[in-house]
């Protein structure tokens, strides 16, 4: 897998961080889902975006709860992630055509999480030579597309998902019923 080479990208990230909040249980907490770049919120898990995208789309899936170790995740969890990613790359796929997607997750810091007491997965859209074509500031690489474009393009994306998957569940427990 290559990744687009940002050494310098964690050191950024924890420093500008206040060292005590967890951003995840903060967005998680906040109202104003636009404020928080909450994009959907499952029973489980939600979905935000990267304060700091690698890439426009740059999407993290965390859980609820402030968790460090994926092994704690319960089944129906780990069943929703699945899905809420399968969503994610939907939408994604839909709002930029990207040419691929990184998906992963950093346990620990020394694997570089940024963020080490809550795991999380990060679903980073890819097109061929794109770490040529952001350019670097301040030593960061950043993109010309703001968050808040970003959140406006994904958030209808991930409302009409979600109702369809929602007719979906109803059209099941209507045929479930008949067939009883
Ligand atoms: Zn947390």
């Amino acid at each position: 897998m290559r990744y687009i080479s940002a050494p310098w990208r964690a050191d950024y990230v924890r420093q500008s961080l206040p060292m005590k909040q967890c951003i995840f249980c903060e967005a998680r907490k906040r109202r104003d889902d636009r404020a928080a770049t909450v994009l959907a919120r499952g029973r489980y898990n939600f979905v935000l975006l990267n304060r700091f995208p690698y890439t426009p789309g740059h999407l993290m899936i965390a859980p609820k709860r402030h968790v460090a170790d994926f092994d704690a995740a319960g089944p129906g969890a780990r069943a929703e992630l699945a899905e809420i990613l399968r969503t994610a790359l939907r939408v994604l796929r839909r709002a930029y055509a990207p040419q691929g997607f990184n998906v992963g997750m950093n346990l620990g810091a020394s694997a570089g999480a940024g963020i080490a007491g809550h795991y999380h997965f990060h679903v980073i859209p890819r097109w061929t030579g794109d770490s040529n074509f952001m350019p670097l500031v301040g030593g960061t690489r950043v993109f010309i597309e703001d968050l808040d474009t970003t959140y406006q393009k994904l958030r209808p994306l991930f409302d009409q998902e979600r109702r369809r998957r929602e007719r979906a569940g109803r059209a099941e427990r209507r045929t479930a019923s008949l067939s009883r």
